[in-house]
């Protein structure tokens, strides 16, 4: 696996396998690698010729009280395990590479954003994410770029970008890879202490409860809600939020119809988790 930090460097080795006919796959990420990052690259490596996986802890994805500063960062981990794991190249550029002095463009998706951790984080986290990802995608000109439906919606709005701006990229959503007991593994999972940790189980176990009470043939929101928020109540844990929402398009809905997505964030300890669950009505 080559290591390369410039965008010049990077095009260099897409273009020769891109001049033999072979697919290029994309795996976009901010490091500190877990089994959840694993699997898009494995995936990734089952379907293309060479796998590109980029290394950027993004800033302008970041609000100014957030976790930037103390976002897990180990290269050197992420490199071998990125290697073991099929990734041919490990596109690691420093911020000016990808922020030269001037950058002034802002990639907005309108609508899908407002919502859910565009609402609790703030605007310019999915601007932060969708320019980032647009420029990967310009840079890498990947055939295919493989997502963790971990982040459903960022999933959302990143197939939207690629609709609205013509971008000649298949969008691949992988599943949420979790722990034995059911938490969703998170670079932010390290920030948990021995007793946030065992509260943290509580985010996957509302999802269960909700898709429990979907199974039980309880379709109206509120009553899928209310099984969902009594687990996180009972763990003592307020989400940021806990929705109900068209896998689609994100607009509410007031019963569970094909495709609904129960999506939950909140702060446990001092991580902020996300996590959510698609549920069918069967
Ligand atoms: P990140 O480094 O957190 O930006 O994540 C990079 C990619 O890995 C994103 O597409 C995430 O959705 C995905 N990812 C993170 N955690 C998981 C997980 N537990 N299962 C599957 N994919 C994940």
């Amino acid at each position: 696996m080559k290591i390369v930090r410039t965008r010049a460097e990077v095009r260099a080795e897409v273009a020769a396998t891109r001049g033999r006919g072979g697919l290029v796959g994309l795996v976009p990420t901010m490091g500190a690698f877990h089994e959840g990052h694993l699997s898009l690259i494995r995936q990734a490596r089952a379907e293309s010729d060479l796998v590109v996986v980029s290394l950027f802890v993004n800033p302008t994805q970041f609000g100014p009280n957030e976790d930037l500063a103390a976002y897990p960062r180990d290269e050197e981990r992420d490199a071998r395990l990125a290697e073991e794991a099929g990734a041919d190249v490990l596109f690691a550029p420093p911020v000016d590479e990808v922020y030269p002095a001037g950058f002034a463009t802002t990639v907005h998706v309108a609508g899908l954003t407002d919502v859910m951790c565009g609402a609790s984080r703030g605007a310019q986290h999915f601007d932060g994410v969708a320019t980032v990802v647009t420029k990967l995608f310009q840079i890498v000109a990947p055939d295919a770029a493989y997502f963790g439906q971990k982040d459903a919606q960022q999933v959302l709005v990143v197939r939207r970008l690629v609709r609205d701006l013509d971008i000649p990229v298949r969008i691949v959503a992988c599943p949420i890879v979790r722990e034995p007991d059911g938490l969703a593994m998170s670079s932010r999972n390290v920030y948990l202490d021995p007793a946030a940790r065992q509260q943290a189980t509580a985010l996957n176990r509302a999802l269960t409860a909700g898709a429990d009470a979907v199974a039980r043939g309880e379709t109206r929101s509120e009553d899928v809600l209310g099984a969902a928020r009594a687990v996180l109540t009972a763990s003592g844990i307020d989400p940021e939020y806990l929705d109900l929402r068209s896998g689609d398009d994100l607009r509410t809905l007031d019963r569970v119809e094909e495709s609904a997505l129960l999506a939950v964030a909140a702060r446990v300890g001092s991580a902020r988790l996300i996590d959510n669950r698609i549920l069918e009505v069967r």
